[in-house]
């Protein structure tokens, strides 16, 4: 009912419909000075040379002008380790402002220890990385800047599918060694069009990939959600909802996976799902690494079982040198398109979730409503739908 009305509100399906404000709008505590503390990662050199890399300690979401003229500190940190200035700012912080990039993972321990925490702010989508349940017992708000960057990662999914489908990251590589043998990259590309595709997930990302793979002509798009689509919003796209899960990979040439991680998705594909996939089918994920089990992909795509696995999303991050996914290759040496966790953070995407994380901070200081659609934890409770049925 929610998403009908949604439907009916906006021209098409932009996502879950907001839901109303229930929960009184705590504001900045302290009048005088507040600290926010900012996870961010060392962008180096790049981010030095490039003032919209926003998402880096260096240039700190662009807020530092804003918050120091109104006399609030902001501190910036990369993590990492028990004395960490992650740990040591957390003590006194009364926001924490973090990325899915480079989580600064907030786990219940840490709540804990952050007796001033009052709210935190996820500069992107996903807020996995902050142990949520923890949250809504401490009475810590989490918010996030939904829709912020989720062409982004559309975009990206449909780049990956086509990817792997047509075998371009070896026939690059190929290139790049001086080689020329047509026959080896050949006998593993195919067309999109006429194969079957399905999203686990078909929220804002999991529909706009749809949205975008309709001019390719796909035998069939497939959903798997436990929200279904308005019927409006389905039928734009063509697309079919199936209610099991492995009944539905079983149909699919193409599994692209775009639901968060939360208590139903850890290790959701895993090696007895990994069974029912269509022999050779192409798998791509990038909404959180620990919704696939990593070494059954791994041992998936070694056997052939999977054709390919491309993504950006690690279960940790960042990943170690020798993580598997890194180099596994299906048994004819492709079907690898990993790369580090970046669909999301365009530079278009950071200035849109720096200014998405501005204006959460702005509400909170001056004490007014957050936008509905941003909250996924309100004062005590989950505000979303889509981290799981409750
Ligand atoms: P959304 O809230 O709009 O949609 C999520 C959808 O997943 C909802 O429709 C929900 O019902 C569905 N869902 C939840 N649990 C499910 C389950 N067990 N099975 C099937 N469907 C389920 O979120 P969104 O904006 O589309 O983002 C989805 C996720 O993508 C984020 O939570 C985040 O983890 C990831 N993401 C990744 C990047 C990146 O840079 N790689 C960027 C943004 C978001």
């Amino acid at each position: 009912m929610q998403r009908v009305l949604g439907v009916l509100l906006s021209v098409s399906w932009g996502g879950p419909a907001p839901r109303s404000l229930c929960s009184p709008n705590p504001c900045c505590q302290s009048q005088n000075v507040m600290k926010v503390l900012a996870i961010l990662y060392d962008g180096g050199k790049p981010a030095e040379e490039e003032p919209r890399l926003l998402g880096t300690v260096e240039n700190k979401l662009g807020l530092k002008p804003w918050l120091d003229s109104l006399g609030h500190e902001l501190v910036s940190s990369s993590k990492e380790g028990a004395d960490s200035d992650f740990q040591k700012h957390l003590a006194d912080a009364e926001v924490l402002i973090t990325t899915p990039f480079h989580p600064g993972y907030l786990t219940r321990d840490l709540v804990e220890k952050a007796p001033k925490l009052k709210l935190c702010i996820t500069a992107g989508v996903g807020s996995d990385h902050i142990d949520l349940n923890a949250a809504v017992d401490h009475r810590i708000q989490v918010l996030e800047v939904s829709g912020s960057n989720v062409v982004s990662v559309a975009e990206h999914v449909v780049m990956s599918i086509l990817a792997l489908v047509r075998n371009f990251i070896p026939a690059h590589e190929m290139i790049e060694r001086g080689d020329w043998q047509v026959s080896e990259i050949a006998r593993n590309a195919f067309d999109l069009e006429g194969k079957v595709v399905g999203t686990i997930g078909a929220g804002r990302i999991g529909y706009r990939v749809l949205q975008r793979l309709v001019p390719f002509d796909c035998a069939e798009l497939l959903y798997y959600d436990y929200a279904p689509l308005p019927p409006a919003a389905a039928k734009a796209v063509n697309a079919r909802r199936v209610e099991d899960l492995k009944e539905f990979v079983s149909q699919c040439d193409v599994v692209t996976v775009n639901c968060p991680l939360h208590e139903g998705t850890r290790g959701l594909v895993n090696a007895e799902l990994l069974k029912h996939f269509k022999k050779g089918a192409w798998l791509v994920n990038t909404a959180r690494g620990a919704i696939c089990d990593k070494d059954a992909v791994a041992e998936a795509l070694k056997s052939g079982q999977l054709n390919g696995y491309a993504g950006d999303v690690w279960n940790v991050q960042p990943a170690p040198k020798d993580h598997v996914w890194r180099t596994v290759k299906n048994p004819i040496g492709g079907g690898n398109g990993m790369v580090p966790h970046y669909s999301g953070t365009t530079l278009d995407a950071q200035q849109r979730y720096a200014d998405g994380t501005r204006k959460i901070l702005q509400n909170y200081i001056e004490g007014k409503e957050q936008e509905a659609q941003n909250i996924i934890i309100g004062l005590g409770k989950y505000e979303t739908k889509a981290y799981g049925q409750r």
